[in-house]
């Protein structure tokens, strides 16, 4: 009984979405920045405004979610792609500072620009660069 209600429910959605482009991942980073703004929105002095945003959110991700032009968001979802890759190597970087904390820090080299690694302490410090050979004095806290 009960899983025969679930079965005709899976069935009716399965048919609504049918030709639609469904949930895909823009529509569930949306989502996430979604949840975000809600979290956001209880610390804002304009939080009306946030709550619009919320909004215009929301109808951006059911519009993705119910659209029938399946390539044209195939499409958005590609270069959706292309763009966090071009994020990632930021988003390593960030990583390999929050892994190394307390004890390293990280600077570019002035010369070449290649990420060093340098053991924390306070002051300034020489580095040599692993790449070019040259010297760098940074100062660190
Ligand atoms: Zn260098």
């Amino acid at each position: 009984m009960k899983n025969d209600f679930f079965k005709k429910l899976k069935e009716r959605y399965e048919f609504f979405m049918e030709g639609r482009n469904g949930p895909d991942k823009i529509s569930n980073f949306l989502f996430i920045v979604y949840l975000l703004i809600g979290v956001l929105k209880y610390f804002s002095p304009i939080a009306v405004y946030v709550a619009i945003l919320q909004y215009i959110l929301l109808a951006y991700i059911l519009f993705r979610v119910l659209s029938h032009k399946k390539e044209k968001r195939y499409s958005e979802t590609v270069k959706f792609d292309h763009t966090v890759k071009g994020w990632e190597f930021y988003i390593d970087r960030l990583k390999l500072r929050a892994e190394n904390f307390p004890e390293y820090s990280f600077r570019t080299c002035r010369h070449c620009g290649e990420f060093l690694k340098i053991k924390r302490k306070f002051g300034i410090v020489k580095v040599t660069c692993t790449l070019c050979g040259k010297v760098n004095s940074y100062f660190l806290l």
